[in-house]
């Protein structure tokens, strides 16, 4: 049978990593996380697992994400967020709300769109595809509505 999820553990063995128990765990989150996750959420989320920091945080998130275990998502601000990169998580286009700043994950791309989007002059090396839609959440439309009515002035 498939499995679901990525073991933690072979995961760092095949990138030829230390298996250290702060990289265990940030691994672990990052495999069982539903939505894409800042160095903040990795920091909360792992808190109670091991003694870790933000400074260790970033080493290791870079580490994985130099070695393809995960994606780096840039949100235009100074933080961004992660997935992992592996074969349950084929790449797909992210919505980043411009207000709260909260990343959605999008329906993964057929495989002619990733085609259509590689299709470029042989000179070119892709790296890795990175596509964003920009707007506002559910949440902050709610939110702005309530702003929008309180503070009418016409
Ligand atoms: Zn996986
Ligand atoms: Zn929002
Ligand atoms: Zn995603």
């Amino acid at each position: 049978m498939k499995e679901e999820y990525c073991d933690a553990s072979e995961t760092i063995k095949q990138s030829g990593l230390a298996r250290t128990p702060q990289r265990m765990a940030v691994l672990e989150a990052l495999i069982l996380a539903i939505h894409p996750l800042s160095a903040a959420d990795i920091l909360a989320l792992t808190a109670e697992k091991t003694k870790i920091n933000r400074v260790t945080v970033y080493r290791i998130l870079a580490s994985f994400r130099d070695r393809g275990i995960i994606r780096e998502i840039e949100t235009g601000h100074a933080n961004s967020s992660y997935e992992m990169a592996c074969a349950h998580n084929p790449v797909h286009p992210h919505f980043r709300c411009r207000d709260c700043g909260r990343i959605i994950c999008l329906p993964p791309l057929t495989l002619s769109q990733a085609w259509d989007w590689l299709a470029q002059p042989a000179d070119f090396t892709v790296e890795r595809i990175d596509v964003q839609l920009i707007g506002l959440c559910a949440e902050c439309i709610k939110k702005d509505n309530g702003n929008t009515v309180a503070s009418d002035n016409f």
